[in-house]
């Protein structure tokens, strides 16, 4: 077996199997193995019911004390069961799963584990300050079965429906033990200079782990070679970061002197020193290669409207390339919108993949003709067909989502056209350095003035009813929210809130008059575009949505930002989610829902409360981690990396630049391992943008 073979290879995975698999992007038994898990739970010893900590998964194995009840809620049943220890009591409900009430028998005892949480006040004896602590749908085990368990890694993967953890685990166990690995690739200094284990103990320990120790290890081993590859390929493309002598000299027009005059507000002190840097790059002897670093809502597109409408009226065609389609539209409308209001030289035309045969062919004839001064769109814009007459210039917004490759792409485009690429990811310039060759860095650091701040909170899950009155509140004062989940549909082993789910939830919670959608990164490009577009015009007043929402909208009407599950995001991550609302005259909120009360948890968030600057949350909350919060958790969303995190692995990106310079210093050596590695990592090559 090796990384091409096909997955219903594997004993188990029929037809019907594969296909769910190929819903998570695995096809092959290399894509399989390096499906890693989510994260890994680990069993506890069982606890007594009075230290359930609420906001935790705990076990406990306690008496059923009365024959459950069973209720009919709609089309839903729902058994409740009362258990009980020396130490107290406890509530369990289920739904639709009313053969529970034969099978859990008065006196009984059983082990029950799931998340304990604090329902509300009843009267009873036994429950700590009134409120009685709960379970809702725990597992049930044998005893003798659960201590097997007790201290083994359990890995959990990201499922889709129909497909369960233990389909996973069994394909993963038959695929490790009959994958047949390349040999090690790296040569023995650098592996033991680094301290690598090999790739193969590391597949196989990212999978089933004996121990966190051996779990640290493995991670480490493919977090190198993540960055290694990364910064390989990098190196390869040395004449992207070379100066190169300028093609499109261009001079200063009127057009941006009046479009800035006109501009109802004035650029900040940062954003003048930028423009500044672009303008003298442009006019220069060589070739503009310019990263923009600004936080969210710094005011980064209006340096790359004056950067394009430069190139325009020197005669010359510029692009930009986002991320998404509906970033891509949200910036066309606003161009577009620029251009007839103060009169601009552009004469913009989109390019994106939901476009009809014939729109895409109108599009490409503007742009071989030249008509066309201004291209926005998403990677269609690199694609073949298209065909440009004079490009000079290529912008590229939250670039960290494109593949250099497709960075490339598009820079092979034209004859070597200008580049200013955009990012709100805060990191400190050395790590800068490696992540984007020698790009010049213009940094900037100030937020215009007019912005109130935005007022925070950090709740527990007993504050949703308020949070939920609140945003009926700001509806009815004509704003809209985003409500933000930490995943996309309900899946096996989940304890976390899903947007599907929410957002019928929400329409319950919520007055009826009031608009509620969800939003996803599954959902076909039109469906998004759809309701993005309808969200920015107040057709929805309440958005619920994965984190795709994080990059780039701009919808200034929107006040409030609620994140549910926020302990399991990265702070930065949150700042940046943080950064969608804030951006109108109106004050804006944010409201964390924490689901662990434990105090470090709540801590932690509290970071965001006392801080607006990106970078010093980022780093704070690595300061406040342990090595345990390394999984499942992601500092930044943004760089492509499949394990590796730019943040929480800054010391493995500097090791792995570190051994491609020693390797490069004896370049015949640095070959040979190139070639062993892409032998070695032949089923990731075809479809992979690192960064
Ligand atoms: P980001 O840097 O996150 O891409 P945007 O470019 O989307 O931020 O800018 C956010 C909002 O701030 C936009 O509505 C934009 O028009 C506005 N803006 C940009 N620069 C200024 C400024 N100097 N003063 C006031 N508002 C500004
Ligand atoms: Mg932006």
């Amino acid at each position: 077996m090796n990384a091409n073979t096909p997955i219903t290879a594997l004993k188990g995975v029929g037809e019907k199997t594969a296909k769910l698999f190929q819903k998570l992007d695995i096809a092959s038994v290399g894509d399989l193995l390096t499906f890693f898990p989510r994260d890994y739970e680990s069993f506890q010893e069982p606890v007594t019911i009075e230290t359930a900590t609420p906001g935790e998964v705990c076990a406990v194995y306690a008496a059923v004390t009365a024959i459950p009840n069973v209720k009919k809620v709609r089309n839903l049943t729902i058994v409740n069961v009362n258990i009980r220890d020396a130490s107290g009591n406890m509530q369990l409900t289920f739904f639709n799963m009313p053969f529970l009430k034969n099978v859990l028998k008065p006196g009984g005892y059983y082990l029950f584990r799931g998340l304990v949480q604090t329902g509300v006040k009843t009267v009873g004896p036994g429950n700590a300050g009134g409120r009685p602590k709960i379970m809702e749908q725990p597992k049930i085990y044998p005893l003798d079965e659960y201590r097997k368990m007790i201290g083994v890694l359990q890995p959990r993967y990201s499922l889709t429906k129909g497909l369960t953890n233990q389909a996973v685990l069994k394909a993963m166990r038959q695929a490790l033990t009959f994958y047949e690995y390349e040999p090690e690739y790296y040569p023995a200094h650098i592996k033991a200079k680094y301290d690598l284990i090999s790739y193969k103990e590391a597949i196989a320990s990212m999978h089933f782990p004996v121990d966190f120790e051996q779990l640290v290890e493995a991670r480490k081993r493919i977090v190198f070679d993540e960055f290694f590859e990364f910064i390989l390929y990098l190196r390869k493309n040395k004449e992207l970061t070379a100066k190169l002598p300028n093609p499109y000299p261009m001079f200063e027009t009127a057009d941006t002197v009046r479009f800035l005059e006109q501009l109802p507000f004035p650029l900040t002190k940062a954003q003048k020193k930028v423009w500044q840097e672009i303008r003298e790059d442009m006019g220069s002897h060589f070739c503009m290669n310019r990263l923009i670093q600004g936080d969210v809502g710094s005011g980064k597109t209006i340096i790359a409207v004056l950067a394009l409408l430069m190139t325009a009226a020197n005669g010359y065609q510029g692009a930009l390339m986002a991320p998404t389609e509906v970033l891509a539209v949200q910036h066309f409308e606003n161009i577009k919108e620029y251009t007839e209001k103060y009169n601009l030289a552009f004469r913009p035309v989109l390019l994106v993949g939901s476009m009809t045969a014939k729109e895409k062919r109108e599009a490409y004839g503007l742009i071989a003709s030249g008509e066309a001064n201004l291209v926005i769109g998403t990677h269609a814009l690199i694609q073949e067909k298209v065909q440009y007459k004079k490009l000079a210039l290529v912008v590229t917004d939250e670039q960290h989502r494109f593949g250099v490759r497709q960075r490339e792409g598009l820079a092979e485009k034209g004859d070597m056209p200008h580049v200013l690429v955009m990012s709100a990811t805060p990191i400190p310039r050395t790590l800068a350095i490696i992540l984007y060759g020698d790009l010049s860095i213009s940094v900037i650091d100030e937020l215009p003035a007019n912005r109130l701040p935005i007022k925070n909170c950090v709740v527990n899950t007993s504050y949703r009813p308020k949070a939920y009155e609140f945003i009926a509140k700001e509806v009815s004062l004509g704003r809209q929210a985003y409500v933000i989940c930490p995943q996309v549909e309900e899946g096996e082993l989940e304890d976390l809130e899903n947007v599907v789910d929410y957002a019928e939830k929400l329409r319950t919670a919520l007055p009826a008059h009031i608009q509620v959608a969800h939003l996803h990164g599954k959902m076909r490009p039109e469906e998004k575009k759809r309701i993005m577009e309808a969200f920015a015009a107040k057709n929805i007043d309440v958005l619920v949505s994965t984190t795709v929402i994080e990059v780039g909208i701009n919808v200034p009407n929107a006040t409030v930002m609620m994140v549910e599950n926020a302990e399991r995001f990265g702070l930065a991550q949150l700042h940046q989610l943080r950064g969608r609302v804030g951006r109108g005259e109106h004050q804006s909120y944010c409201i964390f829902i924490s689901t662990k009360e434990n105090k470090d948890t709540m801590e932690r968030l509290q970071i965001l409360n006392h801080s607006n600057d990106g970078f010093y949350i980022a780093s704070e909350d690595l300061k406040l981690r342990g090595p345990g919060d390394l999984f499942g958790i992601r500092q930044s969303g943004e760089f492509a990396f499949r394990v590796g995190d730019i943040y929480t692995d800054a010391s493995v990106l500097q090791q792995a630049s570190e051994a491609v310079e020693e390797l490069l210093k004896r370049d015949f050596e640095l070959e040979e391992v190139e070639n062993r590695f892409l032998r070695a990592h032949f089923e990731m090559q075809q479809n992979k943008f690192i960064i």
